[in-house]
C-alpha cells in the first residue's frame, strides 16, 4: 500500500468522522519520522519546536484519536509510560533493558497466522501484543573493544579471556 501519510490520515479521520487538524498532522508526522517509539512526552517534546502553543493534553488527544483510528498502536510495556508506534504490520518489540529503547522485531508471516490459531473459538482478536525484554549479552563498551582487537593485525596477542572461578 502506497500512500501518502497526509492522504492515508485525512482518510482514516474522515472514517470516524474527524478532521484533518494541523496538530493531528504533525503528531502523526512526528511519529512516523522517528520511528524509535516515543511517549506521549517525548512526541510534545518534539512537536513543540514545530507549534509552540501546542499543550501537552492536546498531544495525548492527538495520540489518542490516532490509535483510536488506527493509525498508530499503543505499546504498553509493565513500567513507564505508553509508547506509541506507526508500524502496522504485526511485529513485536524489543525492550532493550538496559538501554530503554524499543524496536521493532518483524514476525515470521506463518508464526504471526499460528498466533492468531491459537485464540480460542468464540472470541474475536482486538490485538496481540508480543514483547521481548533483553539486554545485550556483552555490555556495549566491551563489545566496541572486542571488534577493535579483531580489526588488529593477525597474530597479534589478543588479552587473555578472563577466567570466571566456578
Ligand atoms: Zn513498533
Amino acid at each position: 500500500m502506497v500512500s501518502d501519510p497526509h492522504t492515508t490520515l485525512s482518510q482514516r479521520l474522515a472514517g470516524s468522522g474527524l478532521r484533518l487538524t494541523p496538530q493531528r498532522e504533525l503528531v502523526y508526522g512526528v511519529l512516523l519520522s522517528q520511528r524509535d517509539h516515543p511517549s506521549a512526552e517525548d512526541v510534545f517534546a518534539r512537536v513543540k519546536g514545530q507549534l509552540p502553543s501546542i499543550s501537552l493534553a492536546t498531544v495525548y488527544n492527538c495520540l489518542e484519536t490516532l490509535v483510536n483510528c488506527g493509525l498508530v498502536k499503543q505499546v504498553n510495556m509493565e513500567r513507564g509510560p505508553s509508547r506509541y508506534c506507526p508500524n502496522l504490520h504485526e511485529h513485536a518489540h524489543l525492550h532493550d533493558e538496559i538501554s530503554g529503547r524499543v524496536f521493532d522485531l518483524e514476525l515470521p508471516a506463518d508464526l504471526a497466522a499460528r498466533l492468531h490459531l491459537l485464540l480460542p473459538a468464540g472470541y474475536s482478536l482486538s490485538a496481540i501484543e508480543l514483547n521481548f525484554h533483553a539486554r545485550p549479552a556483552v555490555p556495549l563498551q566491551e563489545a566496541a573493544a572486542a571488534s577493535h582487537a579483531e580489526g588488529q593485525e593477525a597474530g597479534a596477542e589478543k588479552p587473555a579471556p578472563t577466567q570466571i572461578a566456578s
